[in-house]
């Protein structure tokens, strides 16, 4: 017996050896990535530097909207902040006539100021380059949003939920924008009117029961907005519960504030998705804006994007989906990237997306594996994409592939059993 008993913990302890070494590369790797909250003192130093060049004070830094007001949309002003050379101000003003860029100052202080910018996955997103004007590659709307529009505001593409664009405004231009077709020239919230008309559609459809408020971003607008929104939307008996797409939680933290969070409480349910896309945008501030929503009972979801020399590796995306689970935010999405123009240069292949994939389930909890998606082109929808895990379909057995590779066969069901 002693024996035995003996042996079997000895077997559990060498298993137990087995499994770390499988995330032995993670554990070396993990340590070489950069999170906000790792270079916390880098960039308190560089935010005190921007509001001395800015003439700001802590509350101002604090204020939401002087962060929108002083969103930095030169070339000339950027340089007063990062080192940038003749070509990259030369590629930033060519963007700059096609293509909109705006940067929050906060954003700007995620960015290291000296260097060569390039491998930076904070001025990628945030800054123009060359690469955007590529020609003749990517289309302007693969997902048909056009045709997807029943009424002003709404896009629908599937049977039980919506979207209502609300504005197209944001408070960073992500270059990697899926919709910069519609963020033109000038921000243009709808108006109440066209809000109504959409809310009118949602009153007439009882089978939709879920809506999705984004745009551009909804946390732009004013609270007393999005309070009337919330509450025409409250008095709809068959909506189950509102969702808030926002990348401010990331871009501008600012944004939440206590009286904002006490907005969205009366609302409930209420739940909002972000955008977070690497490690280095998980910083005091943006961790702030996350824990103030979750406390208002509001559950957080990340809508990440697969993007080349942002995220698209295997250990980013793990530590990525760590770093936002300690700040309570569930990792929800990863899209692979559409084939917008202007934005090929961020692209993977879909294998990359997968090969995330298989390096996640197992090796990490489950609450942080988001599902990988696919947009089908022309708005054919949401599509998911996983390694293969069923590599065979009988009736009598159903083949299985593990997450550590072993072949199994497993009973599809149980044919002896009889009731
Ligand atoms: C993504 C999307 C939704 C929400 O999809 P979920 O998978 O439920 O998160 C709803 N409507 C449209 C048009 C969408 O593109």
């Amino acid at each position: 017996m002693s024996t035995s008993k003996r042996s079997s913990r000895e077997i559990s302890l060498e298993r137990a050896e087995v499994l770390k070494n499988r995330i032995e590369p993670y554990l070396e790797a993990k340590e070489k990535i950069s999170t906000g909250l790792s270079l916390k003192e880098e960039i308190k130093a560089r935010q005190n530097k921007i509001k001395e060049i800015l003439g700001a004070t802590d509350d101002d830094w604090n204020d939401w909207h002087w962060q929108i007001r002083n969103r930095i949309s030169d070339s000339d002003q950027l340089a007063n902040f990062l080192n940038l050379n003749e070509k990259q101000k030369q590629d930033i003003d060519n963007v700059g006539k096609k293509f909109r860029w705006a940067i929050s100052p906060y954003y700007l202080s995620l960015i290291n100021p000296e260097g060569e910018h390039y491998q930076d996955p904070i001025y990628l997103q945030s800054v123009p380059t060359g690469l955007e004007l590529q020609e003749g590659i990517g289309s302007a709307d693969p997902m048909a949003e056009e045709f997807t529009n029943p009424a002003q505001c709404i896009t629908r593409r599937y049977p039980d939920r919506l979207i209502i664009n609300i504005t197209n405004q944001c408070a960073m231009y992500c270059r990697h924008c899926q919709r910069r077709r519609n963020i033109g020239e000038t921000d243009i919230p709808r108006s109440k009117e066209e809000l109504l008309e959409a809310i009118n559609y949602i009153k007439n459809s009882p089978e939709i029961r879920d809506v999705l408020i984004t745009g551009g971003d909804p946390f732009t607008l004013s609270d007393d907005l999005l309070d009337w929104l919330l509450g025409e939307l409250d008095k709809i008996p068959h909506l189950e519960y509102k969702r808030l797409g926002s990348r401010m939680l990331v871009t501008l933290p600012q944004r939440v504030t206590p009286e904002f969070c006490e907005m969205l409480k009366k609302h409930h349910p209420v739940y909002v998705n972000t955008h977070f896309n690497n490690p280095l945008e998980v910083t005091e501030e943006s961790k702030k804006a996350c824990e103030m929503l979750a406390n208002a009972g509001v559950p957080l979801g990340n809508q990440a994007v697969l993007l080349k020399g942002i995220n698209d590796n295997i250990h980013v995306m793990k530590k990525l989906n760590h770093e936002i689970l300690k700040i309570r935010v569930r990792p929800y999405y990863i899209f692979h990237a559409k084939g917008i123009i202007g934005t090929m240069h961020f692209r993977t292949s879909v294998d990359i997306g997968i090969e995330i994939m298989e390096h996640l389930r197992g090796y990490t909890s489950g609450l942080a594996i988001p599902t990988f998606i696919v947009n089908a082109p022309e708005g054919k929808g949401k599509t998911p994409m996983l390694p293969e895990y069923l590599i065979a379909q009988g009736r009598g057995n159903v083949t299985i592939r593990t997450w550590e590779g072993e072949i199994i066969q497993y009973p599809n069901k149980d044919e002896d059993i009889i009731f």
